[in-house]
Parts: structure tokens; C-alpha cells; sequence
């Protein structure tokens, strides 16, 4: 699952990546599941931190949790098991004792027993990895190995003396080696990239030129090079991000909506559609929101609330408003489970009051989706909730006047705009449970109207959440049998799918935090799910991951609803939305893996019904940072107070830190981090849109291409 940016880049602008040599279309195939199709996507393919190689270090100086090159004589290689039950299931790894004149340390490989042949022993190698220093001694799992010739000199080898290696984002089937190599082959190109900035803005905030900031982002000629080049891409990505909110609010401005609420028809009459009370803040934001649409001006409005704050409930009011004054609502998910589980909650509501509802999504037949579309066409149907089906150009409306997207950081700008573009100027709301601060939002969205649902649901319990290391993982898993034992149901959560592609495959997908330094192994579903199914052989444990067909996910997911699963192992593809009350723990394994957000997010799936809820965060992670922020989501239950403190804890400026993908589809900026940047970029915009609204300039030409391309 990988987030597209808000802003894609031009196509036109750049040659295709099969220009490239090396690149067929088997290649092109997987790049284009990182998003590069073209050469220019791949310069913007920016590594997510780098390795230091500019020195080796000695076995006796290796530090715990830090990555560091080594050069060691190998003295024995210990052949990895294979496992009774597929080499998959196996804990055990193959292991070679190795050293220098300081001292010992072990290297580690799970899962890679072609790995032994690499070894030879009595042979000398470098090896770049994390070291993990405990009672036993130190260890490397999967570190990058190169062979010495005998008698050769320190920094021959290409490990040696290499400085700052980019470590990428990586999908199934490409590796960092080829990444390297082909945006090295890219490299040339780096110069012809055109400078959307305005001069005078570059100029005033010294800006380095895009070319220089490109070769430097991948191969850094040295720190401060790698500096400059940074602020360059993260400044412009802001810049580019603000001025095209910007652009875009003037031109639907311009736009005359209708009111789509009647007059006659009151705020407090949606209450009737639901067996609870609403909350003040639900009440508040429907109030917002009927005001808006009742208005001839086209509603432009973000809700914001915390996972489990009912923000599905408001969604349904603003859609019953609408078609009581007879206009359609489409609702847009980012996940067909998500989808699904809304068409249930929406005709339920809907049901006794006449309004009727379809799904569209692509996991549909034939069959199903003409139906759906006449009945959009016809008017018969008046709430449409799908996915990015909705999008097709054969979905026409016969009346769209509003427009709903879930958990929006999913979506780009520019699907939101396609939507809505099936309507005369719809009412748009958008929902999001990303818990930003309120500063920030005001500045991330700024053409959007801000409501907050800052109020829980009376009787909700908070999730009482621990943190523990794998000493304790066993009464975890002896805590869960006891839930199931009552009839409860458990979800396990784990960073990565697991395959056989390699060990250097980073996980890479939204929330996740992308530093493979932080723990030596990371658990993986499909490794998980064996493991579990034959401790609870009496139980049903089944695995749901981002790689199935949607079909497949979707029937699965529908059996743990209605309670045929007692124990779902997952990747986070349950991450958004998913509503099972039943379901009372949640036990996320490496959990030092994944963002603080989307714990807080993934912890928000249990603790949604009358019973008391559960959360257990494993980690081995021993780094300072790794272990404050498991601290922070175990004490605190508020998403806001969460991320505000990840905030604090992240500080600004760490080059080589952690970085949270996933927040409003950025590259290389964190809104979060790069305050700063983010004012400056802010203020610049607004002053480059207040002098030059239209972009008619001639020095604004390129900037208004790239707006309009990634406005279509
Ligand atoms: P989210 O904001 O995360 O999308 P949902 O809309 O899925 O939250 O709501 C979570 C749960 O809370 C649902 O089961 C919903 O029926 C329930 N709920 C929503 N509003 C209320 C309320 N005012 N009182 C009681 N339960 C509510
Ligand atoms: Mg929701």
C-alpha cells in the first residue's frame, strides 16, 4: 500500500524510466509499485536515511543500536536448522562467529541459508550492520558483507570509505544494491530537472538549485552538502504543497455551490437516525456542517477526530441532509474492508427512512457495479460509498451534492478534486482521524474549514495499554487465550508480511517507521500466524495481509466480524477504520516499527464495546528514542497529547533519524518536524498567490504547470 503524493510529479516533463539502461518491463512493472515511472520519479525517489561508511570501527568499540562498519576474520560458520516445519516457520538463524584483535561478535541471518555460502572461513570481510551488544556478546543481524582479497588495504572495497550510502524504500522484487546503481545511471539527468521555484524565493531563502540538491539527496558529497540539499527538497515540497492549496481555493471560489440542505429542514432532525445519544461534539459539527451546506457557497470542511470519536455518525447526518433535500452523497474509502463495513453501518441507518444506498468498489461483478451506476444515474440511489472505483469516468450522478473522503492524509488533492468534479461545485467533507496539532492543520489545510470531534462517546473505556520486551511475550499470549477462552476475539498486529525476497527489504508502507536499526528481527504475518495457529490449535487464527486480493481480504474480514476468527494475524491493513466491538485485544509485535499515529490508530481498533480492552506493545528495541515513544503510547490514551509528543521527542534536524511516512503523502518534508520550513514555505507561497493569483507571470510558468498536472 503506498501513498500517492498530493502533488505527483509532471509525467510529460520527464523521459521514461525505460530509457534507462537495465530497465524492462518486467523492472518497469515493479518500480512502478514504488511509484517510478519516470526517470524524474526516480531522482524524487529520495533515500529515507543513509549510512555512515566513512570509518570502520572495531569490534570492542561497536556501539549498541548503532550502525557501523567492521572489518573481521570469519572462524566458523554455524549452518542454520532447517525447520521441521518449512523453512518459514524457523526462529533459529544460521550463525558465524567472527572477530578482529579487539574482540568477538556474532553475525545473524534468519530465513537466508543461501547466506553460508557467502562465508568462507579464516577469510576476512567488511560488514556494515546494526550492532546489539547484550550478556552474549555482540551480534549483527543481516548486516551487508563484502569479502577482502588477502593483503588488500582499508578502503579499497566499496563497503570502505563508501561515506553516505542511501538506504531507499524498497518494494518486493528491487534491492538497494540496483536501486543505488540505477539512480546512479539516472544521475546525468539530475541537471535538465526544471526549477518550479520562483527565483526570488530561492533566492531569498538561499536556496541550493534543484539539480545540486538531487545529486546530493542520493550521493552526498558530504554533510553539509547533504544539508543544503535537504532544506532545498523539503522547502520545495512545501512550497509546491501550499501553493497548490492555494490555487486550487481560488479557483473554486470562483464556484457557486447550492444550497443542499433546505431551509425547512432542522439540524437536530438527523438525530433521529441513530439509537444514541450524539455527543455535544457531534452535535456541534453537524450543526458546522448543516450551516454550510445550507449556504449557497460550496462546503469545504475537514473533520478531525480521534480514532472512535464517531465520525461516521456525522458523515451520515450530512449525507441524510443532503438527500432530504434531494441530492446524492458519495462517500469515499480508502480500503474496500472500510468500504464495506460503512455500506453495512449506512444501510442500516438508512434503511427505516427510506434513503437508499449502494457500494462501489472494484472487488464488485460486472453485474453489480451496472447496477449500482444506474442506480446512481437514475437517482434511485442517493448515497453511493466506495472506493476509487468512484472515480472512473463512468460513474456519473444524477445529482451529486456532496462529498465525503475517509481518513484523507489516503487520498491526494487531486482524487478529491476528480470527485467532485462530478457534481455543480458538491459540498465536500473530509475526514481524517490523523491527530495533527490545530496550528498545523491550519496551515496543512488550509481550504478547508475545521471541525473537531473532541469528545468520546460516554461509556467507551480506554485501552489499557502495556509495554514489554520478549521476556514477557509468552503470558501476552497466555493473556489472549484467556480472551478468546471467554469469547472475545485478539488481533495481531506485525510490521511486515514476510517473504523470501532478501533480507535488506525494508517495509516501507504508511505508519511505519523505516529504521531496520531499531531490533534486530521484525515478526512478520505470515511467520506469526503459523507460529500461533499451532499454539492455539483449538482456536481459529487466520492472517490477513496487504498482498491478498481484495475479495480474499474482504471475505475475511466479514468471518472476524460476525466472530468465525478468534485470532486475526495482520499487517496493517486493518489500520483504518475496522469496527469489530467484540474484539477486546490487540497485541502488536515489533512494535517499535510503526509511528506513534498509527499505533495510537491501530490501538483504537479494540476498546470499542462494553467489555474492558487491551493493548500490548512487544519490543526488544533498546535505543533511548525507540523506548520514550513506546512509553508515550502505553501511558497516554489522547491522540492529540500523542502526537504533540512525538513532536517533542522527534526535535527537529536529526539526519539520520527516524521519519514517518504516510502524513498528507510527503516525500521528504514532515510537517510536524519541519515546522519552520513549513512557515517559511507557507508565508512565501501566500505572498507568490497574493501578487500573482493566476500564476500569469512569466517567472510563474513552470510553477503553474506543475500545479495544474497534479490538478488534473
Ligand atoms: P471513528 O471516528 O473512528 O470513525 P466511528 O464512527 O467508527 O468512529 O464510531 C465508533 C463507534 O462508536 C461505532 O460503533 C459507533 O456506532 C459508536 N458511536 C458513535 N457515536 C456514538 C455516540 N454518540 N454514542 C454511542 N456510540 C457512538
Ligand atoms: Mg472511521
Amino acid at each position: 500500500m503506498w501513498t500517492t503524493g498530493n502533488f505527483e510529479t509532471c509525467r510529460k516533463m520527464s523521459r521514461a524510466i525505460t530509457a534507462l539502461p537495465g530497465v524492462g518491463a518486467k523492472r518497469t512493472e515493479t518500480l512502478a509499485r514504488l511509484g517510478i515511472e519516470t526517470i524524474e520519479d526516480l531522482l524524487r525517489h529520495y533515500p529515507f536515511r543513509y549510512e555512515d561508511r566513512r570509518q570502520a570501527v572495531t569490534v570492542v568499540a561497536l556501539k549498541d543500536g548503532e550502525s557501523s562498519l567492521a572489518r573481521v576474520r570469519v572462524r566458523r560458520v554455524i549452518r542454520q536448522p532447517f525447520a521441521v516445519r518449512g523453512a518459514k516457520g524457523s526462529r533459529i538463524p544460521m550463525k558465524v562467529l567472527c572477530g578482529d584483535e579487539s574482540g568477538e561478535m556474532t553475525l545473524l541471518y534468519f530465513n537466508a541459508r543461501w547466506m553460508a555460502g557467502v562465508f568462507r572461513e579464516g577469510a576476512e570481510y567488511w560488514v556494515y550492520g546494526t550492532a546489539h551488544r547484550d550478556l552474549a556478546g555482540v551480534s549483527m543481524a543481516h548486516p551487508e558483507v563484502e569479502s577482502i582479497p588477502e593483503g588488500a588495504e582499508d578502503g579499497e572495497a566499496a563497503l570502505a570509505g563508501a561515506g553516505f550510502v542511501p538506504v531507499y524504500p524498497l518494494t518486493a522484487g528491487v534491492t538497494q544494491k540496483f536501486l543505488r546503481g540505477l539512480v546512479k545511471s539516472a544521475m546525468p539527468e539530475a541537471a535538465s530537472v526544471s526549477d518550479v521555484l520562483p527565483a526570488e524565493n530561492a533566492a531569498a531563502r538561499r536556496l541550493a538549485p534543484v539539480g545540486y540538491a538531487l545529486e546530493n539527496i542520493h550521493f552526498p558529497a558530504d554533510e553539509h552538502a547533504l544539508n543544503a540539499a535537504r532544506y532545498r527538497l523539503i522547502y520545495e515540497e512545501l512550497f509546491l504543497f501550499q501553493a497548490q492549496v492555494l490555487y486550487a481555493r481560488k479557483r473554486g471560489d470562483a464556484d457557486t455551490g447550492v444550497c443542499t440542505a433546505s431551509e425547512s429542514l432542522k439540524p437536530d432532525e438527523a438525530a433521529g437516525l441513530f439509537t444514541y445519544e450524539l455527543t455535544g461534539a457531534q452535535r456541534r459539527a453537524i450543526a458546522e456542517i448543516h450551516a454550510d451546506m445550507a449556504s449557497t457557497s460550496p462546503m469545504r470542511r475537514l473533520l478531525q477526530g480521534d480514532v472512535g470519536s464517531g465520525k461516521t455518525a456525522v458523515a451520515a447526518a450530512a449525507a441524510f441532509f443532503a438527500a432530504k433535500s434531494g441530492f446524492q452523497t458519495a462517500i469515499m474509502a480508502p480500503t474496500e474492508i472500510l468500504a464495506a463495513q460503512h455500506f453495512t453501518e449506512f444501510s442500516r441507518l438508512f434503511r427505516d427512512v427510506g434513503i437508499s444506498v449502494c457500494m462501489l468498489t472494484s472487488g464488485l461483478s460486472a453485474a453489480q457495479k451496472r447496477e449500482a451506476k444506474e442506480g446512481l444515474i437514475s437517482g434511485e440511489n442517493m448515497i453511493a460509498i466506495g472506493t476509487h472505483a468512484l472515480l472512473e469516468p463512468d460513474v456519473t450522478f444524477k445529482n451529486l451534492g456532496l462529498v465525503v473522503t475517509d481518513e484523507q492524509h489516503r487520498f491526494g488533492v487531486r482524487q478529491r478534486l476528480r470527485l467532485r468534479e462530478k457534481g455543480k461545485a458538491p459540498d465536500t467533507l473530509v475526514m481524517t482521524a490523523t491527530p495533527i496539532p490545530r496550528t498545523l492543520a491550519l496551515m496543512l489545510y488550509a481550504d478547508l474549514d475545521l471541525s473537531v470531534l473532541d469528545e468520546m462517546p460516554p461509556g467507551r473505556k480506554p485501552v489499557t495499554t502495556r509495554y514489554i520486551n520478549s521476556g514477557k511475550r509468552d503470558d501476552a499470549y497466555d493473556f489472549a487465550e484467556r480472551v478468546m477462552a471467554s469469547g472475545r476475539q485478539v488481533y495481531v498486529v506485525a510490521p511486515s508480511i514476510g517473504d523470501d525476497e532478501g533480507f535488506d527489504q525494508v517495509i516501507d508502507s504508511d505508519g511505519l517507521v523505516s529504521d531496520e536499526t531499531q531490533s534486530v528481527v521484525m515478526a512478520s504475518a505470515l511467520e506469526l500466524v503459523e507460529e500461533l495457529a499451532e499454539r492455539f490449535p483449538h482456536r481459529r487464527v487466520e492472517v490477513l495481509h496487504g498482498r491478498m486480493k481484495g475479495e480474499k481480504k474482504e471475505e475475511i474480514m466479514q468471518r472476524f466480524t460476525v466472530g468465525l476468527i478468534d485470532m486475526l494475524v495482520s499487517t496493517v491493513v486493518i489500520e483504518v477504520g475496522v469496527n469489530v466491538p467484540n474484539a477486546t485485544m490487540m497485541i502488536v509485535e515489533s512494535a517499535e516499527r510503526f509511528g506513534l499515529a498509527g499505533l495510537h490508530q491501530l490501538r483504537g481498533r479494540v476498546g470499542r464495546g462494553a467489555a474492558k480492552s487491551f493493548c500490548v506493545l512487544i519490543s526488544d528495541a533498546t535505543t533511548e528514542l525507540a523506548v520514550k515513544r513506546l512509553e508515550t503510547v502505553a501511558r497516554e490514551a489522547d491522540g492529540f497529547r500523542i502526537a504533540e509528543l512525538d513532536m517533542e521527542l522527534r526535535g527537529s534536524g536529526d539526519l539520520f533519524g527516524v521519519r514517518q511516512h504516510g502524513l498528507m503523502g510527503f516525500k521528504i518534508a514532515d510537517p510536524a518536524k519541519h515546522m519552520d520550513i513549513l512557515q517559511a514555505a507557507n508565508r512565501d507561497a501566500q505572498e507568490t498567490l497574493a501578487r500573482d493569483s493566476g500564476l500569469c507571470l512569466p517567472e510563474h510558468a513552470a510553477l503553474r504547470r506543475r500545479i495544474e498536472a497534479s490538478l488534473v
